[in-house]
């Protein structure tokens, strides 16, 4: 009797929605993800122009570098990617992105329209749907690019479902906006929704300003700046004072070498620099950028990279909680660092 092989290739719009589960879970990953692209293409102004807590449509306007008419379609396929080329690249990631996946899947689960500059003269336009290529022309338009996502999920119909009411999605979308530009105070982002602008950053590179667009003026101007070093990491931000906290810790940005991350051990470090300072399930808002070597950082361990295995982080925590209990403990030698936000 013969034996007949049942194992095939899928068929690339398929591995594409299967990638796309991992990566796209909701409207807020679409905006995540676009952004990141904008911030890897040295954009300094990222507007986010969103519809129905974008359900409808997501708009990211960068004035990055652009794509070349050649690459536009690439970019579009499956693992293709300018940001690393080889193995050593891979343990030593600059960017946001690396892993060329991103715009393949969003393209594969919803219509896609690109409109990108590299001169700022000649653009060129391409439209998806599903992944597939309906539409490419040129025209004219200045440096940057502009991405469209309309009708998420249209052809994932369980995805839809999953999706959760307005309110959260937004909410969902807000955070992730907020994170970004508190890791880029050097870049302007404006979020506006459904008309309404919800998120606005100066772009001036004070990371103290930016804090102050996105939790308030009062909170920002009330907060300390602290830093703590050593040869191999380097670690500074904000923190509020214990008098002005939260109920939870969703307010404690941890932000290693530009990319915002989740990890429970470093926000405790936050948390435990304040010593008993802080009542009884308080918590306090914070911004700690975390700067080092990244070829000591693995941030290929989950597709949103916002998780990240790191090798020594009790010792980056003991950095972050003695530089807190220090500053805490000096903060009335040391004046506010600014008054006039
Ligand atoms: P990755 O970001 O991991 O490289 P993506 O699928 O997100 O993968 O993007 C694929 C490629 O498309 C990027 O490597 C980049 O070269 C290009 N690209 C995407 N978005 C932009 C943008 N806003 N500006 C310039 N180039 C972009
Ligand atoms: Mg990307």
């Amino acid at each position: 009797m013969e034996i007949v092989g049942i194992i095939h290739e899928l068929p690339v719009e398929l591995s594409n929605q299967i990638a796309a589960g991992e990566v796209i879970e909701r409207p807020a990953s679409v905006v995540k993800e676009l952004v990141e692209n904008s911030i890897d293409a040295q954009a300094t102004q990222v507007l986010i122009t969103i519809q129905q807590a974008g359900l409808k449509s997501i708009e990211v306007n960068d004035n990055g570098k652009g794509i070349s008419a050649d690459d536009v379609e690439v970019a579009f396929l499956p693992h293709t990617t300018s940001k690393i080329s080889n193995d050593h690249d891979l343990f030593n990631v600059r960017t946001l992105g690396f892993r060329g996946e991103a715009l393949a899947s969003i393209a594969s689960v919803s219509k896609l329209t690109v409109v990108t500059s590299q001169d700022g003269k000649s653009a060129v336009q391409a439209k998806f749907s599903g992944n597939e290529l309906i539409k490419k022309e040129t025209f004219a338009r200045s440096k940057g690019t502009t991405m469209t996502v309309e009708d998420l999920f249209f052809n994932t119909p369980a995805r839809l479902k999953y999706v959760k009411s307005l309110h959260t999605e937004l909410n969902k979308i807000v955070d992730i906006v907020d994170r970004l530009a508190m890791g880029y105070p050097d870049i302007s982002f404006r979020l506006i929704h459904d008309g309404k602008d919800l998120v606005w950053t100066s772009g001036n590179d004070n990371l103290q300003q930016t804090i102050a667009g996105i939790y308030g003026r009062t909170i920002a101007s009330h907060m300390l700046d602290f830093e703590n070093s050593d040869p191999d990491y380097e670690i500074n931000g904000y923190f509020s004072k214990p008098d002005t906290t939260r109920s939870n810790r969703s307010y404690i940005s941890l932000i290693l070498n530009g990319r915002y991350i989740r990890n429970f051990q470093l926000t405790n470090a936050v948390i435990r620099g304040y010593g008993s300072k802080l009542m009884v399930a308080r918590f306090p808002i914070a911004v700690i950028n975390i700067t080092m070597d990244p070829s000591l950082v693995d941030i290929n361990v989950h597709p949103t990279k916002q998780e990240v295995r790191l090798s020594n982080e009790g010792h980056i925590g003991d950095l972050i909680s003695d530089g807190i209990r220090e500053r805490l403990s000096n903060q009335n030698l040391i004046p506010d660092a600014v008054k006039n936000l």
